[in-house]
Parts: C-alpha cells; sequence; structure tokens
C-alpha cells in the first residue's frame, strides 16, 4: 500500500480524552475513531491488526476442534426469560423493542442462543461432545466506558461454548480450551496469566480468567514470580490426549495467581514465599466457564444416552477479548516513539521509507523495492509521500511496524538500504538487491 493512496489520519498530539498509552497510540496512529462513548470505528489500521488478531484466535479454536458459526447480534427476549436472565442481566444489557412490540436484546453473550440451537441439532449421545464458537459484536451498556477499545460497549469477542454428556467430558472440554488460550495469546506475542476467577452474571462452577500484566491493568494481581520461569512459547500438545492436556493445566495452576477479587491474603502468604511474591495490575483478555446444566436444563437441552435415557448436557463457556486485544496488545508493547507491533499481528510486516519523494533516482529505486516485496507476499506499507524524512520517520516510529526500510540519496550511492528493527532499534546497511530476500518468509 502507498500512503500517498492511504487512509491513515495520523493525529501530531496526544489526544486529551486518552488516559493511557494505547488508547493514545491507537487514536494517534488513526487505527480507530470514537462515534459515541464505547463505539468505535475501525479505520484501515486499525482494521487491520484486528483481523489478524481475529484470524489467530479462529485457527487456535479450529485447532482444539472448535466449529465455527455465526449468530446474530440481536437476540429475541423470550430465551434469556427462559434462563431467567432477561431480568437478572440489569442495566447492563441493551433492550429494543421492534416494531411489533417485540422484546429484542443486543447480545452480550451467547449461551442461551447456542444452548437452544445446539438443542434442536442434536438427538443422541452420538451428537456430542462438540465445541460451538462465533466470533461476533457484543454490546454491553457498560457504566463506565474507557480506554478505548480496551472497554468499549460495542466490542468484538470469541465466544465458544462446549458440549459433553458427563461432568468429566465437560471438564476435558474446558481444559482443551484452557490450553488453547496460552497457544493463543502467545501467538500474540502475550503471557497471560491464568488466575482463579469469579464467574459474575455467566453463573457456573470452574472459571479462570487470562491476564496480560501491565500497570494500566484494571485488575491488581496477585501472584507467583515462577510464572515468569514457564516456557511460554511452545504449546505444542495433542488435544485428544486427556491426561497430556489436564497435565498443562495442572502445570499452569499450580502457582498462586489470584485477581483482588478471588485474592486469599492467608493462603496467598502460605504458598508463596516473600521473595517470590508478586503484585501489580492486569488486563482481562479471556475468560472460561464451566457451569454445568445451568443453561441446558432450564432449556431443555438433553440427548439420549447410550441406555436410553434422557442426559441433561454439561456444558462451558470461553470468551476472548479481541478487540481489546488490540489495546492490551499496545500496552504490553509500545515505547515513548510509538507501538511496537508483534510480528504476528502487525497491520504491516514493513514500512518503507522513500527519504526523498520526488528524486527521480530514490523513486525508481524505491518504487522497485516495494514491488518486489510484495511480488514476495511481504505486507508493505510505502511511504512515498512528498513530505521530509525526519516526519516520516517519525510516523513510521509511531505506527511500529516491525521492520523500517530506508532509502534516501546517500545510502543509493553506495547501493544500500537501510534496515531497521523497531522493537530492539538495530539498524543495518543491506545492500539494495538482498533486502527483499532479508525481509521476506
Ligand atoms: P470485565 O471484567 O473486564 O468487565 P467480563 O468479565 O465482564 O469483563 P466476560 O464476560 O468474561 O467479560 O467476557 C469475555 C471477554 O470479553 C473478557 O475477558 C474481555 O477480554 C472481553 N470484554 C468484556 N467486556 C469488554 C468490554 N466492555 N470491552 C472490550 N472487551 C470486553
Ligand atoms: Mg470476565
Amino acid at each position: 500500500m502507498r500512503l500517498s493512496q492511504y487512509f491513515m489520519p495520523i493525529l501530531r498530539d496526544d489526544p486529551k480524552e486518552a488516559e493511557i498509552a494505547s488508547h493514545k497510540l491507537m487514536l494517534r496512529a488513526g487505527m480507530v475513531r470514537q462515534e459515541a462513548a464505547g463505539s468505535y470505528s475501525w479505520l484501515p489500521m486499525g482494521f487491520r491488526v484486528l483481523k489478524k488478531i481475529e484470524q489467530i484466535v479462529r485457527e487456535e479454536q479450529d485447532r482444539a476442534g472448535a466449529i465455527e458459526v455465526l449468530m446474530p447480534t440481536l437476540q429475541s427476549a423470550d430465551l434469556w426469560r427462559k434462563s431467567g436472565r432477561y431480568d437478572a442481566y440489569g442495566k447492563e444489557m441493551l433492550r429494543i423493542k421492534d416494531r411489533q412490540d417485540r422484546d429484542l436484546l443486543f447480545g452480550p453473550t451467547n449461551e442461551e442462543m447456542i444452548t437452544d440451537i445446539f438443542r434442536s441439532g442434536v438427538q443422541s449421545y452420538k451428537d456430542v461432545p462438540r465445541n460451538l464458537y462465533h466470533i461476533q459484536w457484543k454490546f454491553r451498556d457498560e457504566v463506565r466506558p474507557r480506554y478505548g477499545v480496551m472497554r468499549g460497549r460495542e466490542f468484538l469477542m470469541k465466544d465458544a461454548y462446549s458440549f459433553d454428556l458427563t461432568r468429566e467430558a465437560g471438564q476435558h472440554s474446558y481444559n482443551k480450551m484452557f490450553v488453547s488460550y496460552l497457544k493463543t495469546f502467545a501467538r500474540m506475542g502475550l503471557q497471560a496469566v491464568p488466575m482463579r476467577a469469579e464467574t459474575g452474571p455467566i453463573g457456573g462452577k470452574d472459571s479462570h480468567e487470562f491476564l496480560i500484566l501491565a500497570p494500566t491493568g484494571e485488575s491488581e494481581v496477585f501472584f507467583d514470580k515462577g510464572f515468569h520461569d514457564f516456557d511460554w512459547t511452545n504449546f505444542e500438545i495433542d488435544f485428544d490426549d486427556v491426561a497430556a492436556v489436564a497435565g498443562t493445566v495442572e502445570k499452569f495452576t499450580s502457582m498462586y495467581a489470584a485477581t483482588s477479587e478471588m485474592h486469599d491474603a492467608a493462603d496467598y502468604e502460605k504458598r508463596v514465599g516473600t521473595d517470590r511474591r508478586m503484585t501489580g495490575r492486569g488486563i482481562e483478555v479471556g475468560h472460561i466457564f464451566f457451569f454445568g446444566d445451568k443453561y441446558s436444563l432450564p432449556l431443555g437441552c438433553e440427548v439420549q444416552g447410550q441406555d436410553g435415557k434422557k442426559v441433561t448436557l454439561q456444558s462451558g463457556s470461553y470468551g476472548i477479548g479481541v478487540s481489546r486485544l488490540v489495546g492490551a496488545i499496545i500496552e504490553a508493547s509500545h515505547d515513548k516513539d510509538g507501538i511496537i507491533w508483534p510480528e504476528a499481528v502487525a497491520p504491516y510486516k514493513v514500512g518503507l521509507i522513500n527519504i526523498k519523494s520526488g528524486d527521480a533516482e530514490a523513486d525508481a529505486a524505491s518504487d522497485k523495492i516495494y514491488k518486489a516485496l510484495q511480488a514476495k507476499g511481504v505486507e508493505v506499507l510505502y511511504d512515498d509521500r512528498a513530505q521530509p524524512g525526519g516526519a516520516k520517520f517519525a510516523t513510521m516510529d509511531l505506527i511500529g511496524l516491525p521492520w523500517q526500510v530506508i532509502i534516501g540519496p546517500r545510502g543509493l550511492k553506495e547501493g544500500i538500504a537501510e534496515v531497521k528493527h523497531r522493537k530492539t532499534g538495530a539498524r543495518e546497511n543491506v545492500p539494495l538487491d538482498q533486502v527483499v530476500e532479508k525481509l521476506a518468509g
């Protein structure tokens, strides 16, 4: 993409309404625009990141055996009356009436709908286990939308729902999602620490939240320093191997980690030596629940068991804050100059800077590298605008693409481009004919 033909409304100064780094940077880099409290349009740069995160989430859900569907954003109130949540959910749920005066709601979550879908599509024990998920916009009328996309009112969530015959089988479904989450977040360059959690309005028995440690997180967290010594990079596993999956869950729950809501000071002091006690703040990027028959029972989600008797199914639900992750990743990865995208979620891999746009030689060399990178399938954003070099450098650092290729008259005399790694700041002179090779693959 040529910047001269793109839409990336950069702000020079920090927007006043933004309190935290990620919100400031997303606005400054022209990634999003606020439309109403907690509601954002995703501009091209932001949209690309959102899609990349969504795709990683999708791939890892699929790998763990979950099956993608898509449910509507608007739901009928009837199912929610059956589960008792229509009244229980409170003001966070946006209630709407259609022209026939029927009660609708903008889904804050989908337990009722998916349970009803599953109920109507299964008959026997052979139809379980299954895990269905979708990636869909949710609306929650938050008391205090803030921090940009991190606490929006309309936000993108991946929510999966498992259905099993027994409590034990349900535990395995829960464990699979647990392990899959570790891998999902690791692919985005994050360590999301699983912590025991309250179940809130979703309800249920077993629950973990996944939190990224960041000083601007909304939750206060207490954990064992030992988490830092775990291997957070390798989560290859056979998801059908019940013991192996349980083993990973066991390992990642063996150490103390809790948000303030679940924190037990006595237990913490007993289990964690003084030199290992860590406190800080965290951003919740995922939350998993096991709630048994909480929705299956009122909605009649049952199948015929092997002995011919009806069995009410056991369920769990598993959420990931896809749009929140865009902000959370920036909180975890930025410096004074701007965003530092992990390669897996970067809007483009390479930012190509022509320091002297308009100069015939610089234009020709830059165009050539631009086309060659594109031909190799490398995602490249090419700053070909007639702007001073300094402004281009600042913009490129702000938007945080992993690699910068800088082309200017001085280097061209020696047949080289400068390649800068955004994260480390390392700069290297690379012969023009080797630039593409260095960055492809
Ligand atoms: P929180 O405690 O942050 O309000 P929650 O516990 O109400 O979140 P869940 O029902 O667990 O949220 O939703 C699953 C995931 O969706 C959360 O882990 C979070 O990443 C994301 N999420 C929840 N609320 C919002 C929001 N208002 N804006 C953006 N993402 C959100
Ligand atoms: Mg939660």
